[in-house]
């Protein structure tokens, strides 16, 4: 694209995660200890985790679509029932209502943030719908009060696919409230790492048990019980599975929460030096923020304008790279997958609003390893490309 050096000699990435010896230090506890998996780093982490968002009770899982499958069932979902989904996510958002039988029907976004659309959730309720399923995208969270009063109406269980979304607020109240169900994810591009690993969190103990249940293989007595209880007797009462998650994986999350709130600070950091930045490019709308919302930034998704650019997404995409900027793309939307076409007749004019924005939208690095060289290095970048293509 361009003959001159690039900004960067090697790739920054989009995400990264950030490990230190503390971290280290405590897996190898667990390690050297008689638990590695189910032990009691598993509440420990459930607990520091429940108490940071405000939920009642929290039940860790295996990964965070083992989250969205345990949610998923919880909620009641089975063959027949239909689950409203946001299109503008990755495809285990989707995938969890059909592993449990579900049709996933594909709601669209608003344009100004790619949250779900509460309207559009509206448009497609029908006597068989069971959930909505939002997803808090790039790290805002949706507009809970308008779904709840929806899901209220029609007596649906609202799930909140918060992997983007930990430690990010809305009207002062914390994600992880803000749904009957919330979970998240701590594979390693998320906010805290545990290797792979998921949580799923709630206030109602009904939902709370059968979560538990489900990522057990459907056992009712956990192993902990039936040593106190001198008894090799258990139930499986349900279909379940073994999602769930080891000590070691719970020591290393529990000890990356410590440093949550202070990687927010600099998420936050870096999105409004970005702002600042690409304020003076015409071509270049960062999406917007609620004003209501404190905001993760999980992502940091710009939208190109397409009509003063003389290149489209794709050589912009491909000039970040060779620059050594990271750039991704979130997300093709789901419906647009073959499986979704081949299986529920979907395709493109089912969600217009994601669809367009599917063709702009351009994800730049954000993590908070990333300096301030690092940040500039982005906008240099980012100047230098998309500057080249101004018409
Ligand atoms: C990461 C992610 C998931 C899946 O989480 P895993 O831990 O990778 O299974 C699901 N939904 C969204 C929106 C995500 O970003």
């Amino acid at each position: 694209m361009s003959a001159s050096e690039p900004v960067r000699e090697c790739l920054l990435p989009y995400a990264r995660q950030w490990i230190d010896e503390e971290d280290i230090e405590a897996v190898a506890r667990v390690l050297r200890s008689d638990w590695i998996t189910t032990g009691p780093a598993v509440e420990e982490f459930e607990e520091a985790l429940a108490a940071f968002v405000g939920a009642r009770h929290a039940v860790a899982v295996s990964t965070g679509t083992a989250a969205l499958h345990a949610a998923t069932y919880a909620a009641g979902v089975g063959p027949g029932d239909e689950v409203i989904v946001s299109c503008m996510s990755f495809v285990a958002t989707a995938n969890a209502v059909v592993f449990q039988g579900g049709t996933p029907v594909f709601a669209d976004v608003d344009a100004g943030t790619l949250l779900i659309d509460p309207e559009s959730v509206e448009d497609r309720i029908s006597n068989r719908t069971k959930a909505v399923l939002a997803v808090d995208y790039a790290g805002q969270p949706c507009d809970y009060d308008t779904l709840r009063s929806i899901c209220d109406r029609n007596d649906l269980t609202l799930i909140a696919d918060a992997c983007h979304s930990l430690g990010a607020e809305r009207d002062g109240r914390p994600v992880g409230t803000l749904a009957d169900i919330s979970l998240f994810s701590f594979h390693p591009v998320k906010h805290i790492t545990a290797g792979e690993g998921g949580m799923c969190v709630t206030d109602d103990a009904g939902h709370a048990e059968r979560m538990r249940l489900f990522r057990n293989h459907g056992i009712t007595v956990d192993h902990h019980e039936r040593r106190a209880g001198r008894t090799w007797r258990y139930d499986v009462v349900d279909l379940g599975y073994n999602y769930r998650l080891t000590d070691f994986q719970c020591a290393l999350a529990t000890s990356q929460l410590r440093k949550l709130p202070g990687w927010l600070a600099r998420r936050r950091e870096i999105a409004l030096r970005y702002g600042e930045a690409f304020c003076e490019l015409e071509a270049v709308e960062p999406l917007r923020p609620d004003p209501s919302v404190e905001h993760a930034y999980h992502l940091y998704v710009i939208e190109l304008d397409l009509e003063r650019l003389d290149v489209g997404r794709g050589d912009i995409f491909a000039g970040l790279r060779d620059e050594g900027i990271g750039v991704n793309v979130h997300y093709v939307p789901i419906h647009l997958h073959s499986f979704y076409r081949r299986r529920f007749g979907t395709g493109p004019g089912l969600c217009p609003v994601a669809e367009a924005a599917y063709e702009r939208i351009l994800s730049l690095p954000i993590f908070p390893r990333m300096t301030d060289d690092d940040v500039e290095d982005v906008i240099t970048a980012a100047l230098k490309v998309i500057g080249d293509h101004l018409r």
